[in-house]
């Protein structure tokens, strides 16, 4: 007997409606033998076949829809069909850059799956038990569609565990790759370790927002905060920044950053990188009466669950109120949030109110704000209309006014 569930009359419709997560609490009955990572027939509460699905039993998130075509089989012909359309479409979408995220889980029918390509490197991530099941499957068709020189997997993310999976990480195809691998983006050239950078690496989902600093931070005193191996920070320098203060709790991150800004041959007197707590360093900047003309911040994820979120709120506040304190008048913030957990309209609140905080301390009460525009990952981060869980980083560029 195929393995099986059955979903729940009342709670099926998310599924039906192409959400990919089958939630365990909308799982009526299970058939056959269910195991970590085996696809199962999904059938509706009529008895009828919908599609296929990856069982996880260790997560809440019971199950992940490979297939809502109840004739299609999920074999090596359908992870052919699913990688190749989705280089097709990074090859339609993505130009002049040889750092993409070439497969983003469930906005290419892949769930679970990350794979961004590093020039010649492809750094894999198995995040659910049924991208794991099917690893090897898998990484002989990345290689031969992308004819890279090596494959480099980083399933080393917390979401592992959810899964019942442990981490694992090490060469999956080709040679180990180098851990400064050289790309190109916005004609910068950065270097990317697959092997102990975070992530995959490198933060590529930021590309669009890097170019536009580029493009608006001539002749500005620029902050970058929690800057990473400095994205936002060559990005100014490219553009023209008088002068650019990096702030990350990373000293890897910063010597990567460092040595990037010589390999560019941008002016080293105008970067100074600190790695220092990005808190204390906003705070220290504020009270030292420091004045920037464009601040960054991108934190790390400060709500990983809707759990975290008013300590999450708090933190995002906090550091908003400090920058809105310190940019000068025509002065330009870039705001990000990468929780998923924290939709656009929350994350606009916060900010809203963190404006209103920072009016309320300043003395001079003259400080206000307008929104430029709403920012978001790039072209090749898709995101489903019927998947919001998908559409993570967020954030906003305000001009003071
Ligand atoms: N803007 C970067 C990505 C930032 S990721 C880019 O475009 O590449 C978040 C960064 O915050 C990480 O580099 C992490 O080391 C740093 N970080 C986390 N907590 C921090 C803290 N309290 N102070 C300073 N940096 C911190």
């Amino acid at each position: 007997m195929q393995a099986s569930i059955y979903l729940e009359a009342d709670k099926e419709h998310s599924v039906l409606n192409q959400h990919p997560w089958v939630f365990a609490g909308t799982i009526a009955k299970y058939e056959g033998k269910v195991g970590i990572g085996t696809t199962v027939q999904v059938f509706n509460h009529a008895k009828q076949l919908i599609g296929r699905a990856a069982y996880s039993p260790h997560s809440q998130i019971r199950a992940r829809m490979w297939s809502w075509d109840p004739e299609e089989p999920i074999d090596h012909a359908f992870f052919k069909r699913k990688i190749a359309a989705a280089i097709d479409h990074r090859k339609q979408w993505v130009k002049h850059t040889n750092a993409i995220r070439l497969i983003f889980g469930e906005a290419d029918g892949l769930p679970g799956l990350v794979v961004d390509q590093y020039d010649k490197t492809l750094v894999c991530q198995f995040l659910s038990a049924g991208a794991e099941q099917w690893k090897d499957v898998l990484v002989p068709i990345l290689a031969s569609q992308t004819g890279c020189e090596s494959i480099y997997e980083r399933s080393d993310a917390a979401v592992r565990q959810r899964e019942g999976l442990t981490s694992s990480t090490g060469v999956l195809f080709g040679p180990n790759p180098s851990s400064e691998v050289l790309v190109q983006e916005n004609d910068i050239q950065y270097l990317v370790d697959p092997l102990y950078g975070h992530k995959t690496g490198f933060y590529i989902d930021q590309r669009d927002n890097r170019r536009l600093v580029l493009e608006l931070a001539a002749n500005r005193r620029v902050l970058n905060t929690f800057c990473y191996t400095g994205g936002f920070s060559l990005a100014a320098l490219k553009g023209g920044a008088k002068e650019v203060i990096s702030v990350d709790s990373s000293g890897d991150a910063l010597e990567i950053a460092k040595k990037q800004t010589k390999l560019n041959q941008f002016d080293q007197n105008r970067a100074t990188w600190h790695d220092k707590d990005a808190f204390e360093t906003l705070k220290a900047l504020r009270v030292a009466n420091e004045q920037f003309d464009m601040i960054v911040l991108d934190p790390p994820k400060f709500a990983p669950s809707a759990a975290h979120l008013l300590k999450a709120i708090k933190a995002y506040k906090e550091i908003n109120r400090t920058a809105m304190q310190m940019v000068s008048k025509g002065g330009l913030i870039l705001t990000f949030s990468c929780s998923g957990a924290m939709d656009m309209e929350l994350f606009e609140k916060t900010i809203f109110t963190a404006s209103k905080e920072a009016a309320n301390h300043q003395k001079a009460g003259d400080l206000k704000f307008r929104v430029l525009k709403r920012l978001t990952s790039g072209l090749d981060h898709p995101k489903l209309t019927c998947f919001p869980e998908g559409d993570y980083l967020k954030g906003l560029l305000l001009e003071r006014v």
